[in-house]
Formats: C-alpha cells, sequence, structure tokens
C-alpha cells in the first residue's frame, strides 16, 4: 500500500480536462476525464491519484479519509481577468446607465474608470486591501483556487506601486494564489488629458522600467507564495478613446524587453485591430473580443494565444451582444473563461455565474464551459502545467460540489454550487458543514 496524507472518497463523479502540453483548443475543449464513484488521492499539496474509489482505496493508506457523500468533485476554479483590487463603489454610475447613459460617455465625462482611480489613490495601502480581501474571500466562497488581478487604477508610478504591493500582501495572506498584471495603459489620467502619448512615455520610461523590476524582486523574495517560474503580465486597454493600436504596440514591446508576459483588452466596444497584433507580439492571451471581425477571429483561432472571454461585461452593462465564442471554438480557437471582476461593468466573483452566462449567451457546451474556467484560464495565466485539472503532479486545488452532476455548475444559477474547497491538499472553506 501507498502512503497517501488524503483519500476523497465517495465522489458521485469526478469531471476535469485532461491534462495537455497547451491550451484545449476547439472539438478538444468539450472532451472530458468524467469518473464515477471516484476517489481522488493527495500527498502533501499535489494530486497523487484519481481513479476508481475501489481501485485507489486498495492502493492507498491514507492518514485521513474524507466521505463527500456523493457530489461531484471538479477543478477549484482559475479567474485569469480580473481587476480585483480598487477603492470605492460606482452604484450611481449604474444608475446612470440603466437610464440610458453610455459606458463610454461616463467615461469620458471624468467618470468611469477614472472616479475609481480617485477614489484608489486616495485609499491607503491598509483601506485597499481590506476592500480588496472582501472580495477575495468571495471569490474563494465561489470554488476560485487561482485568480489574476491586474493594477491598473493607480496610473501613475507611486500608485501602481501601491496597487501591485496590496496584491504581493493578499496573496500571501490569502487562501487563493494570485497572479499580478500591470496595467498601467488602463485608461489616460486626467493630468495628461488630451496627451496619451505623454502618458504612453511615462508607463514606457518610468512605470515599466521600475514596476517591471519591482515584480521580479517580489518573485524571488517570495518563492513560497509566488511560485518560480511565475508568468508575470503586462495589458493595455486597447480602445478607441483609451490607447490605439500604435501606443499599445510600443507598451507591449518594452513589457516584453522586461520580461514580462502579454495580454490585451481589445474590441470590448469597437473592433481597432488588437487582435491581430496580440497574435503577432505571440501575446499568452487577448481579452473581451466582443466586436472582433471574422477575419481577426479566424486568425486568433489557429494562433497559440488565448482567447479570454468575459459574459459578466455585456451582461453587466445590461447589452444582448456577447463575444462570439461558439465561432471561436469551432473554428479550433482555444477559449476561457474569466468575471473582469471590476467596479464598472462586471462586479460578481462568480465563476459558475460565468459559466451560466457562456452556456445560455454564448452557446457553450457545459463541458466547454468547465474547460474553458479550469484548464485553459490555468493556461492563460501561464500556469496549465500546474494548476487547472486533476491528475497525477497537479496541485491539489478542487472545490467538492453541492450536486452530483457538474453541468449543474452551469444548469443552476445564481446560488453558490460550492460545498467545499480545496486549495493544496488542505480544506479552506467548507460551506455545507456536513463532513
Ligand atoms: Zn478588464
Amino acid at each position: 500500500m501507498e502512503h497517501c496524507d488524503l483519500l476523497v472518497v465517495n465522489i458521485a463523479e469526478l469531471v476535469t480536462a485532461p491534462v495537455s502540453t497547451q491550451a484545449r483548443h476547439g472539438l478538444a475543449m468539450s472532451e472530458l476525464v468524467q469518473i464515477k464513484d471516484a476517489a481522488l488521492a493527495v500527498e502533501g499539496e499535489r494530486i497523487a491519484a484519481v481513479g476508481p474509489r475501489r481501485q485507489l482505496e486498495k492502493q492507498f493508506q491514507p492518514v485521513e479519509i474524507v466521505d463527500v457523500k456523493a457530489r461531484a468533485v471538479v477543478p477549484g476554479f482559475v479567474d485569469p481577468h480580473t481587476h480585483a483590487a480598487w477603492a470605492g463603489i460606482r452604484a450611481g454610475e449604474f444608475e446612470q446607465r440603466i437610464a440610458g447613459a453610455s459606458y463610454m460617455e461616463i467615461m469620458a465625462a471624468g467618470g468611469g474608470i477614472l472616479s475609481t482611480v480617485q477614489a484608489t489613490r486616495a485609499a491607503d495601502l491598509s483601506q485597499l486591501m481590506a476592500e480588496t480581501g472582501a472580495r477575495l474571500e468571495r471569490m474563494l466562497t465561489y470554488g476560485t483556487t487561482t485568480a489574476e488581478i491586474k493594477t491598473g487604477y493607480g496610473l501613475d508610478l507611486a500608485n501602481e506601486r501601491k496597487m501591485l504591493d496590496a496584491i504581493h500582501m493578499l496573496d500571501a495572506q490569502y487562501d487563493l494564489d494570485l497572479v499580478p498584471t500591470f496595467l498601467g495603459a488602463h485608461a489616460v489620467p486626467s493630468e495628461y488629458k488630451g496627451n496619451p502619448d505623454a502618458y504612453v512615455d511615462s508607463v514606457v520610461e518610468e512605470m515599466l522600467p521600475d514596476l517591471g523590476t519591482m515584480i521580479y524582486t517580489v518573485n524571488t523574495e517570495t518563492a513560497g507564495s509566488y511560485r518560480q517560474g511565475a508568468a508575470q503580465f503586462c495589458d493595455v486597454f486597447c480602445e478607441r478613446g483609451v490607447f490605439d493600436v500604435e501606443q499599445t504596440r510600443r507598451i507591449l514591446e518594452a513589457a516584453k524587453g522586461h520580461g514580462l508576459a502579454l495580454k490585451l483588452h481589445v474590441d470590448e466596444f469597437e473592433p481597432m485591430g488588437g487582435t491581430s497584433l496580440a497574435v503577432e507580439l505571440g501575446a499568452t492571451s487577448v481579452d473581451h473580443l466582443v466586436r472582433t471581425g471574422d477575419k481577426e477571429l479566424q486568425l486568433l483561432a489557429g494562433s497559440a494565444t488565448i482567447a479570454v472571454v468575459l459574459p459578466g461585461t455585456p451582461f453587466g452593462l445590461g447589452q444582448s451582444h456577447y463575444a462570439p465564442a461558439r465561432k471561436l471554438i469551432d473554428y479550433g480557437g482555444a477559449v476561457a473563461l474569466a468575471t473582469d471582476l471590476n467596479p464598472g461593468t462586471s462586479w460578481c466573483e462568480s465563476m459558475p455565474m460565468m459559466m451560466a452566462l457562456a452556456t445560455r449567451m454564448m452557446r457553450m457546451t457545459p463541458a466547454e464551459a468547465l474547460t474553458a474556467a479550469t484548464l485553459n484560464a490555468a493556461y492563460a495565466i501561464g500556469f496549465g502545467r500546474s494548476i487547472g485539472a486533476l491528475a497525477p503532479g497537479y496541485q491539489a486545488d478542487f472545490v467538492i460540489l453541492e450536486s452530483a452532476d457538474y453541468r449543474d455548475l452551469t444548469y443552476r444559477y445564481g446560488t453558490n454550487p460550492v460545498a467545499a474547497v480545496y486549495k493544496k491538499g488542505r480544506r479552506v472553506r467548507n460551506l455545507c458543514g456536513s463532513y
């Protein structure tokens, strides 16, 4: 008999994307490993084995046995696009939008992202951490075990650094892992109004050299929480009225020079050519894609760049048009799902809610939605070889559902389908109280 620390038994079905050396593309997104009456063995922080219960009970001598009473088990969710760190609220703007003002009109009038910039600049580190921590707590409760977090509400060196400090300290404090992205080019701050090129100069010449180095320092000083070789990203909001394709290219090429991997916000409101730029620069992911044209969708589908779709955003804006995820998958692309958690367009911490929207509004199947919220999402932040699947050697991050059928993640919505959350082999949240 082999030793293991934990044997999870009486799993109605264990469901996961199969491990693969890159994100799952096209038809492969719907291929799942599905084991009925399963067990899962954990040794230390990693999965030792998954398989039929009877087989694993014969194979392992566990220190602890957990009987999950005929519930389904899936990988912990990975949220690869969030703006979870901010201060303040924008409920008033939501009310204006419901009354007919557009998101871009509100932004042009100094609201939108810039009002959150004002509140985030005014908040000290502890206030920013307290407000963000409440959201991280909800993310964990809804089964998210790893999340990307962007800066971009500081928009000057000192405040972007404060945001990175907050992300770093929250990563150490909370049970979920955080992956930081520098998004200095989230908006043109009011002190550079009418002169976006001068702000791009500041991002390229002042912030990237300083913060790129700081990200690296954080990474090596805290190898316990930030894994070795962790991907660190630079992102740009490439959109009319924000940053054009040439400004975006300038920032991302500079970021690449500092060793950062790349992400882009593109085509949320208008197609601008940012998708082609993402593919050309070998970006890890390109995100939003609500208005991307057919030619660029085909180019993207044939590339290694992952399409991160964010159905919470059109839903949050009350729009009826969603990213063409169905088309991207049919073209052979790799799609990941994220919340886009932010105070303007999508204040929602729940990945199951994104899966419920993805199936209805973008015609993804429940199987595709699971792959998109786990393994493909892990690849979208550079960690697909260690998280996002239930397989030997993978980090033991998993979610026990209330239900016996994983499809309830998409079928039911608006309530929490999670019974318990395990991170690195340890139960970090127990919502059902029955074991
Ligand atoms: Zn975003």
